[in-house]
């Protein structure tokens, strides 16, 4: 500390000093003897009670409390724990009247810096006590800061993390909303490490944790756990939904391009949800869920998030995550029409083909419809991929110059959406495909839940000239009845009983009953799921007309479908 005298200017670096002292004699001592070891230096409040101490400390900045341990509301340690809890970061030097060891190491031990005797202080002595008392202070708020902290990207650690969170949960039970843990692993990182070397990953880092900050809201805390993981808490979150639109916020803010040196470089978080509502949860649980959630999410890859829990909670977000997806698949134009033939078994002539989605995903490979369709029914947006399906299907027939008939499938929310006849005749015009060459497949549980608005779709389907054929027969409770009340052109035998009808007689029965049944009410008949000369042969003798299956040939995309010549 310099002696030289200061001047004006430099009172805006003088030492704050919050002097505690019940009688107004020795703080104008102390408060003089501050002047003279450093004219200016010092800049003095005064507080007569530990409880003005505490209002002074909450509501303004100080550099160092001098205090003395009697005062009229507290007495002794007492005092310095009233202080302490107010403003646990500013440095206590204890001005004491009473020469007694164990009350100044009681002192220290309770956090202030330094003990002094009133009696015994004189000037530089107090002053060098204050300076020293500031830099230790500052020295153990910095140790205390980096315990806490990612000296990288100056996050919290794991310790706060984990220290925030138990706050979070003994907060919960009031206010009735929920804390989320998202955990969050950057998947190339590794990549980008080894490739552009430790600076750039180092730099990617930073990067990664100033735009966690940036869409976080205040009040959330974002921490490195070290490597590449980082975690969210979040609190006030009204449920997984939130916690999830939350994941997805990151997820797509770190999507966009990094800039490290001269080097764009992209990577992909996958985000762990867990979220609870439960106050006696215990933050490592709920931090070990959450990893375990980002395990499966890298696991299934492709999926930004994956939340932990069970039952109905997790349905619901998986299927937000599938629709998310389907979305972009929709988006991107991800999705691929397959082509299956099908052949009159009489005479082993193609005469049509089925169309069947898929879904090429660019990390998961071609996906297949038992993987998506379902969550596509649930969430609404089967409408818009079944337009698709419809309007490529339509450009292929066309394509095709009207050769082939064409089998699309139509799943029970399709056939009941009060505009699908609409889309129909639009996709029809717009394609300019013969109706005729159209074949809707349709399941009975489609048609069985609402009858009369089943029918009405069905004969409008068929007024514009399509066909329709009930799809997968046999596997429903009540194939016959349905079959009995709609206007079906062709039963498809499920491939259940195509596949037991070598082994079982009883099957082979039943097929057999359902073809002449057929036959008898004026439709035709599809095998479906012929595998072998075996099955093809069987069929064939029973008089089933067409058939489609692996032995005929597999779905495949159009180039691969050979016409006939003809
Ligand atoms: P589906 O309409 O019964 O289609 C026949 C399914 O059997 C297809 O499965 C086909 O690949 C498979 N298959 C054909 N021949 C054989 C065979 O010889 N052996 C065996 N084991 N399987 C055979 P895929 O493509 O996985 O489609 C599954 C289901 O997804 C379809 O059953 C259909 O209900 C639905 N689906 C497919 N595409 C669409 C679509 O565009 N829209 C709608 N709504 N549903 C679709
Ligand atoms: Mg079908
Ligand atoms: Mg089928």
């Amino acid at each position: 500390m310099s002696a030289s005298p200061r001047t004006a200017r430099d009172v805006g670096t003088a030492q704050r000093v919050l002097l505690v002292e019940d009688n107004p004699g020795d703080a104008a001592l102390v408060e003089a003897m501050l002047e003279e070891a450093s004219p200016g230096a010092y800049v003095c409040s005064r507080a007569g009670r530990a409880s003005d101490a505490v209002d002074a400390l909450l509501s303004s900045v100080y550099d160092c409390v001098l205090l003395d341990l009697s005062l009229p509301d507290a007495y002794g340690l007492d005092a310095l724990d009233q202080l302490r809890a107010a403003a646990l970061d500013v440095p206590v030097v204890v001005l004491s009247g009473r020469r007694d060891e164990q009350l100044a190491i009681g002192a220290v031990q309770e956090g202030a810096q330094d003990y002094l005797i009133k009696g015994e202080v004189e000037a530089r002595l107090l002053a060098r006590s204050i300076a020293y008392a500031v830099e230790r202070k500052r020295a153990e708020v910095e140790l205390a800061h980096q315990a806490l902290h990612d000296g990288l990207t100056g996050l919290p650690n794991r310790a706060l993390l984990l220290d925030r969170l138990g706050q979070a949960l003994a907060r919960l039970g009031r206010s009735g909303t929920s804390v989320a843990v998202l955990f969050c692993d950057l998947d190339r990182f590794k990549v980008i490490n080894d490739s552009l070397g430790h600076a750039a990953g180092d730099q990617l880092l930073t990067d990664v944790a100033r735009r966690l900050e940036e869409v976080l809201r205040t009040g959330d805390t974002a921490a490195r756990f070290g490597g590449d993981e980082f975690v969210v808490l979040c609190e006030d979150i009204e449920g997984e939904r939130h916690a999830v639109l939350v994941a997805e916020r990151i997820a797509r803010r770190l999507s966009e391009p990094f800039l490290l040196g001269e080097d764009q470089v992209h990577v992909r978080v996958s985000v762990g949800i867990a979220v609870t509502d439960r106050p006696t949860a215990r933050p490592e649980s709920l931090v070990r869920d959450a990893d375990a959630a980002m395990y499966r999410a890298k696991e299934r890859g492709g999926a930004l998030y994956e939340v932990f829990d069970t039952g109905m909670h997790r349905r619901a977000v998986r299927r937000l995550a599938t629709e998310t997806a389907l979305h972009r698949a929709l988006d991107r134009e991800e999705l691929r029409l397959h082509f299956q033939p099908q052949l009159e078994m009489a005479s082993g002539r193609m005469t049509g083909v089925e169309a069947l989605v898929r879904w090429q995903h660019p990390e998961r490979g071609l996906v297949g419809p038992g993987e998506f369709i379902a969550a596509a029914e649930e969430t609404g947006l089967i409408h818009r991929l079944g337009e698709w399906v419809m309007e490529e299907a339509c450009r292929q027939t066309v394509a095709w110059q009207g050769r082939l008939t064409m089998s699309i499938n139509l799943s029970p929310r399709q056939v009941l959406h009060p505009e699908l006849v609409r889309s129909v005749g639009r996709i029809v015009r717009e394609s300019g495909v013969d109706p005729r060459r159209l074949c809707f497949e349709i399941t009975e549980t489609a048609v069985l839940d609402d009858v009369d608005a089943a029918t009405a779709v069905l004969e409008q389907l068929k007024a514009l000239g399509a066909s329709l054929a009930i799809d997968d027969f046999g596997t429903g409770y009540s194939s016959l009845k349905a079959l009995q009340q709609f206007p079906f052109d062709v039963v498809k035998i499920d491939r259940s009983f195509v596949a037991g009808m070598a082994g079982s007689t009883q099957e082979a029965a039943i097929v057999a009953a359902v073809i002449s049944l057929s036959q008898a009410l004026g439709l035709r008949t599809v095998a479906e799921g012929i595998e072998t000369v075996g099955h093809l042969e069987g069929l064939r003798t029973l008089g089933c007309d067409l058939g489609q299956g692996f032995y005929f040939g597999r779905p495949t995309p159009a180039r691969y479908v050979v016409l006939e010549p003809g």
